[in-house]
């Protein structure tokens, strides 16, 4: 049964019945394979309350339909640089049409380039069901290599951004093996904001592609606040800052090659953040 609800309610109730959720499709369909799609599917991408971006002053709100091209086109402020960076080099201009903010959460795929960006901005994630609603921090969703907390009856119903650092630029820098059209090697979002003395005020980094979930580098973010914010800072940043990070070997590149590119992305973008200060 193919079910196309216009509602979250409606939405929820078939759900809690059983099914699986279907979004744009990008990651639904090739992970079937040959297989052929069974059981009650649930299209949302026409449900209402997952098609909008509200901006308050508080926080901002992004429906969990949203596409990467919507995300795009958004007028966003400065601090989610990265995530509309990052959504411009989602696949090409045909999974940027189709491809969803949620369904990149939900699939949790290591390499997904949403993450890190997100991660940068503390977003939470906020998730219904037809017993309720739920919200629950970004970090704490994804909880492995394509695991996340989801529930089988809940919906991925927004992403929750709250204004901290609006005014702040942030920077996204992906590398794989071409320029378009790639699944990451390894990439990166940063964010560093300045205080009244010229100083690293927040400074927030996060790697994909290096770990089973993207991380935070804690100890780089700690080490850089009170710097004086000018060029030359990334000289700070040491191998030793990528402790968190525990990158494999595999199709794309080798464990030691990841360390190395990365190492160089984060200093990359430490530069960028300070020229792109306001
Ligand atoms: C050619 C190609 C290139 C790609 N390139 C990239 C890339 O560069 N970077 C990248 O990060 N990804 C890439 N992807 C992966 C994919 O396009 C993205 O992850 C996309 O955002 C997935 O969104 P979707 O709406 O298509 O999800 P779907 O495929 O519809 O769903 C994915 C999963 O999420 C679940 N789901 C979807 N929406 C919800 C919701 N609201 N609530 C609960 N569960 C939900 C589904 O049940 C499914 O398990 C690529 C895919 C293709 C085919």
């Amino acid at each position: 049964m193919f079910l196309r609800p216009t509602t979250l309610r409606e939405a929820t109730q078939a759900l809690a019945e059983g099914g699986q959720v279907l979004a744009g499709g990008t990651d639904f369909f090739p992970a079937l394979g040959t297989r052929p799609v069974t059981g009650t599917i649930i299209d949302v991408t026409r449900i209402r309350e997952l098609r909008g971006i509200d901006l308050a002053s508080d926080q901002v709100r992004i429906g969990g339909a949203i596409t990467w091209r919507e995300i795009a086109a958004a007028p966003l402020p400065r601090c989610f640089d990265a995530l509309r960076a990052a959504a411009r080099e989602v696949g090409g201009l045909q999974v940027q049409n189709r491809g969803t903010i949620a369904g990149n959460l939900c699939n949790a795929s290591p390499a997904a380039d949403s993450v890190p960006p997100l991660l940068i901005l503390d977003a939470e994630v906020e998730l219904t069901s037809s017993s309720g609603v739920r919200r629950l921090p970004l970090r704490d969703f994804i909880v492995g290599n394509r695991k996340t907390c989801l529930r089988s009856d809940e919906i991925l119903s927004s992403v929750i951004v709250p204004l901290r650092l609006q005014d702040t630029p942030s920077i996204f820098l992906k590398l794989g093996a071409r320029r378009y059209l790639v699944i990451s090697i390894t990439m990166l979002a940063a964010l560093l904001s300045h205080d009244r003395n010229g100083r690293v005020g927040v400074a927030r980094i996060a790697v994909g592609s290096c770990s089973a979930t993207a991380r935070r580098l804690l100890e780089l973010e700690h080490d850089l606040a009170g710097q004086p914010l000018r060029h030359g800072l990334s000289s700070l940043v040491r191998a030793s800052h990528l402790t968190p990070l525990s990158p494999i070997d595999d199709v794309r590149a080798s464990a030691a090659y990841r360390r190395d590119a990365t190492l160089t992305l984060v200093r990359r973008a430490l530069d960028g953040c300070v020229e792109a200060q306001p």
